[in-house]
């Protein structure tokens, strides 16, 4: 039923976090999977590194490689962070969080600022340096701030109805204080 598998460089990382290694499904939603998964359970595939291809980027990107750089280390040390003590899913919070300033990053350069060739934006894409799946939906009215795509997922949450964080302010019945447990979002619906 599940098919196609490839490693996106987010879902690498999750797991990384959770201790676990194993397949990850192709659609991007299925980050959720990961965090219901036991820890423990191991499988037979092996991972493959996630590396930039040989070929050299396009221009620009000495311009934007500090950057990411520099959200990497932070990944990094997000990753190392020790999470004892914090819920499993609040250790992965600081991940999505660095996972979408990436993505939009990029973003912001490329249709924000118009500061990068379309050639680097796409170089970014194809690398998976920025999340497309994220950018797509960014793209649309309504989820121009999205946090990420697992608060979009109606089958993830208790009532069938995409994340609380995605409840514009304006509509929420009183003045409480919304934090998604998927990745931490305090409202990203406007
Ligand atoms: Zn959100
Ligand atoms: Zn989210």
């Amino acid at each position: 039923m599940l098919r196609a598998l490839y490693w996106s460089k987010l879902e690498v990382i999750l797991l990384r976090v959770l201790n676990l290694r194993g397949p990850v499904f192709c659609r991007p939603e299925i980050v959720s999977v990961i965090v219901v998964v036991p820890i423990g359970i191991t499988r037979t595939h092996t991972m493959p590194k996630v590396r930039r291809s040989t070929k050299p980027p396009p221009e620009g990107w000495d311009l934007i490689e500090p950057t990411l750089e520099e959200l990497d280390k932070k990944m990094r040390e997000a990753e190392a962070e020790p999470h004892e003590g914090k819920r499993k899913v609040e250790a992965l919070w600081p991940i999505f969080k660095l996972h979408h300033q990436k993505s939009r990053f990029i973003y912001d350069l490329y249709y924000k600022r118009q500061a990068i060739s379309k050639d680097l934006f796409d170089y970014c894409i194809k690398e998976k340096i920025a999340d497309q799946n994220l950018v797509a939906k960014w793209k649309k009215s309504g989820f121009e701030n999205l946090c990420c795509l697992r608060c979009i997922q109606t089958r993830d949450t208790n009532f069938g109805t995409n994340c609380i964080c995605r409840v514009p302010k304006t509509k929420m019945q009183d003045e409480r204080v919304i934090q998604c447990i998927h990745c931490g979002c305090k409202g990203c619906s406007g």
